[in-house]
């Protein structure tokens, strides 16, 4: 009788632990392990990954998800939902549409201050989406050739959050935060090259209008060999934000000098001097210092309104994961009651405004009043219950290193 051998390898049937036979050509384990492995790779590489099935929520829809989780901020929780919607609207675009209307990208800039939610209300829509998300600084961005991160980092770290998926990281949402800290020193056109601000703002323009990028995998020139790989920025959403500290001045100013008719002047009585921002167009960015082209690759502006104690105090209790609900969740892990008193809160949000953290500041003051009770009861049986009034909150945040470096 003829030898049995794999037609893929040529091994023997006594070499193999199994031979499996077809009509007219056997296979041996080995080489099944091998095509099973070659199966999964190909799958790995052509199988949309569940990040790009998503389904496009209605900007009402996002608003309402939002809620769950951002206080308050209708005004930027209704533009940059109606701008991602467009966004992904226009991705499902066919390419092959024949009216020829190419529907133009929506990147964003929001203008608010520090601590307000505008990188969490980016992240959180990123969650919503089931996008790849990333943040960059735009502090440490210079232009190619200086110290410091070259644009192109941006996409390393959204190729990361995208597992190297090069698809679901092309159709992601870039973060980049501070961008109001490279605007260029004064509004005239510098005659000189201004590293830390024009440049890296004239590096950016290709990356937010779209265009195919050469990216370092592992980031930075610290692994020069690296294969490169290539994404296009074209359908990569840019969220930009900033503080744009004494931008209200630029503002106001516009505002005023706005020709005066007889309608015109009871309008301009009715400004809101305390939120100025919620006036902020293109022209004051570029005002405070933003190149025109590229405050046109950023056409959708909006603001973030300052955090009030009403709403402080709703963004430490409300949302779905609202730092006292943490908490509690924390300490009941330990079989302890935990409950914040109303005065307790008052007092966190009051320390909140009183060292203008916005609602950053709500978690160290947090840390700064419960870290003592989180010491101590894991230790200790007895203790079933915490109440957090104000006399506790006050206590404890006076004796801790909050204040005191604060105060230092
Ligand atoms: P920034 O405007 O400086 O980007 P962040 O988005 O980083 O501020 O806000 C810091 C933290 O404060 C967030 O992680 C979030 O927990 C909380 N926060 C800020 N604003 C809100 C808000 N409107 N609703 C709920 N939480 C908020």
């Amino acid at each position: 009788m003829a030898q049995v051998t794999c037609s893929f390898c040529g091994r023997n049937k006594k070499d193999v632990d199994l031979m499996v036979s077809g009509i007219s050509a056997h296979i041996c384990n080995f080489c099944i392990d091998q095509a099973y492995q070659i199966l999964g790779e190909e799958e790995k590489n052509k199988k949309p990954v569940k990040n790009l099935k998503f389904k496009l929520k209605k900007p009402k829809e996002l608003t309402e998800y939002l809620n769950e989780y951002v206080i308050g901020q209708y005004d930027a929780k209704k533009v940059l939902n109606v701008a991602v919607y467009n966004h992904y609207k226009r991705l499902s675009q066919p390419s092959s549409d024949k009216d020829e209307i190419r529907i133009e990208k929506s990147n964003i800039i929001m203008v608010g201050d520090t601590g307000t939610g505008k990188t969490y209300l980016a992240k959180t829509l990123a969650r919503i989406l089931e996008v790849p998300f990333c943040i960059a600084d735009a502090t440490v961005l210079t232009e190619a050739g200086y110290v410091g991160e070259d644009v192109e980092s941006i996409l390393t770290r959204l190729l990361q959050a995208a597992d190297y998926n090069v698809e679901a990281a092309e159709r992601g949402i870039v973060y980049i935060d501070e961008i109001d800290k490279i605007a260029r020193k004064s509004d005239n056109p510098s005659i000189t090259r201004d590293v830390s601000g024009e440049g890296v703002q004239q590096a950016l323009l290709k990356l937010l209008e779209g265009t195919v990028v050469n990216v370092p995998p592992q980031g930075g020139r610290k692994h020069p060999d690296q294969k490169m790989i290539a994404v296009n920025t074209e359908n990569i959403l840019f969220i930009c934000g900033g503080a744009f500290d004494g931008i209200g001045r630029h503002i106001a100013n516009r505002l005023n000098t706005q020709p005066l008719g007889f309608s015109k002047r009871t309008e301009t009585n009715q400004i809101d001097r305390a939120n100025l921002l919620q006036y902020v167009t293109a022209q004051d960015l570029k005002s405070f210092g933003l190149i025109p082209e590229l405050i046109g690759r950023l056409p959708v502006v909006t603001h973030l309104d300052p955090l009030d104690a009403t709403a402080l105090k709703s963004i430490l209790t409300e949302p779905k994961n609202a730092l006292t609900k943490q908490y509690k969740k924390l300490m009941e892990m330990e079989n302890v009651k935990l409950i914040f008193e109303e005065s307790g809160i008052d007092y966190i949000v009051e320390k909140a405004i009183e060292y203008n953290l916005g609602a950053r500041g709500l978690r160290s003051i947090c840390e700064a009043i419960i870290t003592d009770a989180m010491y101590e009861l894991p230790s200790d049986e007895n203790i079933k219950e915490l109440v957090i009034d104000k006399k506790y909150a006050q206590e404890q945040f006076e004796k801790s290193k909050f204040k005191k470096l604060q105060v230092a």
